[in-house]
């Protein structure tokens, strides 16, 4: 007996009858069912950094817990947390932001998607840069709007110019979602591509909204720019970032949006009628790590530039793949075309043979085919075993 007469489908809005679940968690569900059956599988699939939260936030936390910091807080966030995050993209990015200007969410995740879903609507262009984070094409999807993909090649160094801007730029274009450093490339963006994007969205009055999630993670001297720092591009520029990954804060779920009143306002209000705030005691937690000691930061990331290194080598060195060093972030992304396989076969048999979780490149949109994405944000010996029974499955050089 069915309880409803309806298919369940029936019942199910198309924004998500037709969006596919997170491909980058779908790696480790299958990497966690070859665990559940005892097999010794090594996930290279998450972006998650492999150090805990440094002890002076988690006690902030406990601490303001434990003072009965329990209840309902400001919707848009703590004016403490906003006081901090001003002072942090003042001090750190050159933008000034008044804490009325900010938004705290649960996650840098749910600030994008309350931005999409307050800007974009059926019949509304977004530009997206592939390869792309994951999240980007289904949040504009499911606000109704229309992705324009604008896929960047491997053999350019994925760089951005205008004339490929220009190509992908319609009369509905309202915005262009931007993210350097980048996942899954690890692509930090030189002057000229700024000037790119900074030009076209003057010429063709869009907005920017700018993932700058990984800035603080970047090699060799590269220096990280904030898009809203451009002479003209505050007022037409939405920023986006979190503690998730530079304080080692995932599970906290804290990120935030600075941006004109004119926009913050709006998104406020699907702000408050979905998540109400981000828990109290974590924006407490992320005020000690905003104003606290930073040292953290550069003690993780210079294990990940050794990290970084080490896999480039352990990963060139299997044939058929090619992986120079990422710029930035703590994902390599790697050339498999030499191999012959496409991305999701290779990334099937690193799985099933190697027992080695890595995602397939085509994950982050058409452009990534031919590449997959490792995380080496893990420890030292799990990249050594993964580059070990990736040579012995797909061969050395
Ligand atoms: N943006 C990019 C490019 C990411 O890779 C991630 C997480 O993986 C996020 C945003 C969201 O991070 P969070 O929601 O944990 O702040």
């Amino acid at each position: 007996m069915h309880a409803t007469h309806r298919a369940p489908s029936e019942f199910l809005a198309g924004r998500v009858r037709d969006a596919s679940p997170s491909p980058t968690i779908a790696v480790s569900d299958k990497a966690r069912v070859l665990r559940a059956q005892g097999i010794d599988v090594v996930d290279l699939g998450g972006g998650d950094p492999d150090f805990i939260t440094p002890e002076h936030v988690r006690k902030a936390a406990a601490d303001a817990m434990n003072a009965g910091d329990t209840h309902y807080v400001a919707a848009n966030g703590t004016l403490p947390l906003k006081k901090a995050i001003a002072a942090k993209l003042k001090s750190d990015n050159g933008l000034t932001y008044d804490p009325s200007e900010i938004i705290v969410t649960p996650g840098g995740k749910q600030a994008l998607f309350e931005a999409v879903m307050a800007l974009v609507e059926p019949g509304v262009d977004v530009m997206i840069l592939e390869p792309a984070w994951v999240s980007y094409a289904p949040m504009v999807e499911m606000a109704g709007g229309n992705v324009v993909h604008v896929g960047l090649t491997p053999d350019g160094n994925w760089r951005i110019t205008r004339d490929l801007l220009e190509a992908h730029v319609t009369p509905a274009t309202r915005a262009i979602m931007v993210n350097s450093p980048n996942n899954p490339t690890g692509r930090v963006l030189e002057e000229s591509e700024f000037e790119a994007i900074v030009g076209l969205v003057k010429d063709h009055d869009l907005i920017i909204l700018t993932d700058e999630m990984y800035e603080k993670i970047i090699y060799d001297g590269r220096v990280h720019r904030s898009l809203a720092s451009w002479p003209g591009m505050w007022e037409r520029t939405l920023t986006f970032n979190g503690l998730s990954k530079a304080y080692a804060m995932t599970g906290w779920r804290v990120g935030y949006v600075a941006g004109p009143r004119s926009f913050i306002d709006e998104i406020a209000k699907v702000h408050s009628h979905s998540v109400t705030h981000a828990t109290s005691f974590a924006q407490a937690g992320a005020v000690a790590a905003l104003t606290g000691p930073q040292e953290f930061i550069g003690d993780m990331v210079s294990a990940w530039d050794r990290r970084r290194v080490a896999i480039s080598r352990g990963l060139s060195s299997i044939s058929g793949v090619e992986c120079p060093p990422t710029e930035g972030a703590f994902y390599a992304f790697a050339d498999i075309r030499g191999t012959g396989m496409d991305s999701m076969a290779f990334a099937d048999r690193a799985l099933q043979e190697a027992h080695v979780a890595v995602v397939p490149g085509v994950a982050f949109g058409n452009a990534g085919e031919g590449h997959i994405r490792i995380s080496f944000a893990t420890s030292d010996e799990q990249l050594e075993t993964a580059a070990e029974r990736l040579g012995s499955v797909f061969g050395r050089r």
